[in-house]
């Protein structure tokens, strides 16, 4: 498959500390000098959109942490070739960000939201019962200043948010957002266990039960979700079953974390260092970033993710990758 999807990661520091994705208290993070500046994530895009990519997505850690983000959606929407870029975040700084974000060319944003109860909220954040109010204001601001269509993630996970399913359904009708149901993911940390793990399948099967046989809204396909009409709800749902059903052979994407590795498979370890061609002691060389870039992509054709989780393994922490 074609690579024409890229995920940055511009930060691996957050503002919240999600249970499944970073320990609490959690202080040590890749120092400054070793993240890429927006200048190098730039030259970066632009050389990967020589490669065939179209869509870039930002992402983090919190992306709206680092300072100055729309410089950057700035310097990537005007590199010839990309036709989107886009965002994923916690929602935290959204109402106030939205709009430069918007002005400076970003298309639109996901939100990251596992439960519409405060007190939960708080919970799986650890951000307290207040920023849940500011995570429901920004989705607003993001829609209201045309960052659409605004998406919700929500990482299911049982005992905790699956009696909130047919309260997403409402939420996605009333706030005019798609909702994506995402399952958990075994990824670098303690949180993940075959008890608190819901497949996909449930999810599909209690609305189907309660709402009848789902729609299938027709979308241009940019990755794995699959997008819903339910019943007469005016709610769409879109599934993400990166566990259950592992899509290597539809993967059109690759990642780069805020220190300059690029990733092939989110569930391997396998990464090749574009930082250090960007700073080589030599100079930087657009040749040479290409050659590298080129080799990758090569081997991105060989990378089987299943394979790669049972023999490297991913080590890395989401907040490290970006999702
Ligand atoms: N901070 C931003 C946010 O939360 O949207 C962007 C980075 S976050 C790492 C990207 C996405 O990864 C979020 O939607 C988050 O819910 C998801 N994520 C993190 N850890 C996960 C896990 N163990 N399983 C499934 N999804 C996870
Ligand atoms: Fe931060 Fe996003 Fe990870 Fe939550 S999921 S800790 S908001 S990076």
């Amino acid at each position: 498959m074609a690579i024409s999807y890229l995920r940055v990661s511009v930060t691996d520091r957050c503002n919240f500390r999600c249970r499944y994705c970073m320990p609490e208290g959690k202080k040590e993070f890749i120092p400054h000098p070793e993240i890429l500046r927006y200048e190098e994530i730039a030259e970066v895009v632009r050389v990967f959109s020589q490669f065939g990519v179209t869509s870039v997505r930002l992402t983090g850690g919190e992306p709206l942490v680092r300072k100055g983000l729309e410089s950057l959606v700035y310097q990537l929407k005007e590199i010839d070739g990309i036709k989107e870029v886009s965002l994923t975040t916690n929602g935290f700084f959204l109402e106030e960000k939205a709009e430069a974000l918007k002005e400076a060319g970003l298309n639109r944003v996901n939100v990251s939201l596992d439960t519409l109860n405060p007190e939960k909220f708080s919970y799986i954040t650890r951000g307290g019962e207040e920023a849940f109010y500011r995570v429901l204001r920004g989705i607003e601001k993001a829609r209201n200043v045309g960052l659409v269509p605004v998406k919700v993630n929500t990482v299911l996970i049982k005992g905790f948010n699956d009696s909130e399913i047919e309260d997403f359904v409402r939420f996605s009708a009333n706030f005019g957002v798609e909702v994506r149901f995402i399952e958990l993911m075994p990824v670098g940390g303690q949180f993940f266990s075959r008890e608190n793990f819901i497949p996909i399948s449930t999810v599909r099967e209690l609305l189907e039960e309660k709402f009848g046989e789902l729609q299938p809204v027709k979308t241009v396909k940019m990755g794995p979700a699959k997008s819903f009409r339910v019943g007469d709800t005016g709610a769409v749902v879109g599934f993400i079953p990166s566990v259950s059903q592992h899509f290597c052979s539809e993967c059109n994407r690759v990642r780069l974390t805020s220190d300059g590795k690029l990733r092939l498979c989110l569930m391997s370890d396998r990464e090749i260092d574009l930082k250090s061609v960007l700073r080589s002691p030599e100079g930087y060389s657009e040749e040479m970033l290409k050659k590298v870039i080129a080799g990758a992509l090569l081997l991105k054709k060989n990378v089987n993710g299943i394979e790669a989780l049972e023999s490297l393994g991913c080590s890395r922490k989401m907040f490290t990758i970006g999702g």
